[in-house]
């Protein structure tokens, strides 16, 4: 299995290739088939294993083939993260893969001056990588639209869950459309993640890796 044969588009191979990676690890070739086929997806996969290229290059390219560049101002791709250092990891992710397409990323996280994020969010941004605490300050505050939301990803949702950060979740997904396409990792498969996967997720598809 090469990038190629999985419709990746050619900006995106050139950032691969400047990344250094030849071949795509287990979790991206079954989880980017999937994104592109928009159904949900729940996958079980430890961090390291290559997981945040795996729904973000396919969310990259599915955001950049249907709003043209003078359209582009609402998020349409969230990405729930357990913690400051891995929304810093995700988001450079987003950053790199996503100016190649004229596509914005940005970080919210919760600990910092908010003035900042609201300056960014009110200039425009396609793609919000955030920690759900502050986004819910965001949310109450007025200074976030989520209403344009089509990519839902929960990235490490067991330590989510860990950090006590479930019901801050179920509140951020009740201001999201429901149609919309949703990616749940977690390294651990519980019954609390198996409730949160009831709850957000629509006939997904599952992967192990
Ligand atoms: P992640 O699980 O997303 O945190 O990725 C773990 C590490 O693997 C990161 O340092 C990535 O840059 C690297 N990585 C991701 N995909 C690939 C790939 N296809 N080939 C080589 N390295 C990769």
């Amino acid at each position: 299995m090469s990038f190629e044969s999985l419709g990746l588009c050619a900006e995106l191979l050139s950032a691969i290739a400047t990344q250094g990676y030849t071949t795509p690890t287990p979790i991206q070739t079954q989880a980017i088939p999937v994104v592109f086929e928009g159904c949900d997806l729940l996958a079980g996969a430890q961090t390291g294993t290559g997981k945040t290229a795996a729904f973000a290059l396919p969310i990259v390219q599915r955001l950049s083939e249907k709003v043209p560049v003078e359209k582009r101002r609402r998020p349409r791709a969230l990405v729930l993260v357990p913690t400051r250092e891995l929304a810093a990891q995700v988001s450079d992710q987003m950053q790199n893969y996503g100016r190649r397409l004229s596509l914005r990323s940005t970080m919210i996280y919760g600990g910092v001056n908010i003035q900042a994020q609201i300056e960014r969010l009110h200039r425009g941004v396609d793609i919000v990588v955030a920690t759900p605490g502050r986004l819910l300050d965001h949310l109450e505050r007025g200074t976030i639209n989520l209403s344009r939301i089509e990519f839902l990803v929960l990235d490490e949702a067991d330590r989510m869950l860990d950090l006590g950060f479930i019901d801050d979740i179920l509140q951020v997904a009740e201001s999201l459309p429901a149609r919309r396409q949703t990616l749940l990792f977690s390294a651990t498969y519980s019954p609390n993640i198996k409730k949160l996967a009831d709850e957000l997720l629509d006939a997904p598809r599952r992967i192990e890796v």
